[in-house]
């Protein structure tokens, strides 16, 4: 028993408890690493959302292991498993960095957690010395203009918004010229997600997109995409439609402290190589870690 557990492996207590503790049993159970022992890995990993490729992928790795390394144990085994693991995962990139004001983009569908996130990521930012804007580019509902002004306030930040109803793009022009006037460190940008209008949704961000790029050369300098860790599968898929818009930097994956879907951080490396490069522990706006790697999967196989 651990008397200590960090806050990733906190957050990580229901993918571990529903996905990886498994493996752990199935390989303290056996002698031998056999045919059958694989398979039983292989269905943990599939029914833990890790994704079919990416799993073939990790179970070909083993056997490939096992091969070469003829005898091998229950504690080696499990080294094997981690060691492909955290080689899956992606390092992610530093921002780009070329002016004053760097615009941090971010998108995702809604309900994923994109305007929990941005006051998350607002307040790291103001607890490290930095002026914050935020843009209400989602202007759809009043509430969501309203949900980013309330955490602006409280997380100290500037706000730029328009009425509800009113034009995306108008917003992130207003705020753009309004972060270079006031000499901001950042600017982040919220967006609206309703994934029932896609191609609405598509050509709007588009239209934002080229607002930020004819204003600032080389901007955004991050995008980030909310995925929602809940959604399993789901979340592979929307990443997939939302590169086709635009490179995506990095992951905010949203939620991990309620699911047992952890797994598709693997899915999400390995089949669409975009890093994660923070996770969503909670509802509370501190509830923010960097992705780090070797964390993740200490958490993922940790033995309460
Ligand atoms: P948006 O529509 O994408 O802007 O999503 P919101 O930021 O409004 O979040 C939707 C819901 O998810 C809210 O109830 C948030 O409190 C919740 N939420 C966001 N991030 C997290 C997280 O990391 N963990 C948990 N448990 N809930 C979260
Ligand atoms: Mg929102």
């Amino acid at each position: 028993m651990k008397l200590f557990i960090n806050r990733v492996q906190e957050g990580l207590k229901r993918t571990r408890e529903g996905v990886f503790s498994k493996i752990n049993r199935a390989i303290s159970a056996k002698k031998t690493i056999d045919e059958e022992l694989l398979e039983e890995l292989e269905e943990i990993l599939i029914m833990g959302d890790v994704g079919v490729a990416t799993t073939s992928y990790l179970i070909d790795a083993v056997k490939k292991r096992v091969k070469s390394e003829k005898y091998m144990n229950a504690d080696e085994l499990e080294t094997i498993i981690r060691d492909e693991i955290a080689g899956m995962l992606l390092p992610a990139p530093e921002m780009r960095t070329n002016t004053d004001t760097k615009i941090i983009l971010v998108i995702g569908v809604n309900g994923t957690g994109k305007t929990t996130s941005i006051a998350k990521l607002a307040l790291r930012y103001r607890n490290s010395g930095n002026t914050v804007l935020l843009a209400a580019a989602d202007t759809f509902r009043a509430a969501a203009i309203d949900q980013l002004s309330i955490w602006a306030e409280r997380t100290g930040c500037d706000i730029v918004k328009h009425k509800s109803g009113g034009d995306p793009s108008a917003v992130v022009y207003d705020a753009i010229m309004a972060a270079q006037a006031r000499n901001m460190d950042y600017l982040i940008i919220d967006t609206a997600g309703r994934l029932h209008t896609k191609t609405n949704l598509m050509s709007e961000l588009n239209k934002i997109i080229r607002v930020i790029q004819n204003k600032v050369a080389g901007a955004p300098h991050e995008v980030l995409l909310v995925l929602d860790a809940g959604t399993g599968q789901n979340a592979v898929n929307q990443a997939r439609e939302f590169s086709k818009l635009i490179p995506i930097d990095g992951i905010f994956l949203a939620k991990i402290d309620g699911t047992a879907k952890g797994g598709i951080v693997l899915a999400i490396n390995k089949e669409l190589n975009i890093p994660v490069k923070y996770i969503g522990i909670g509802e509370t706006v501190d509830a923010i870690e960097d992705f780090d790697r070797r964390a993740f999967v200490e958490g993922l196989f940790l033995k309460e």
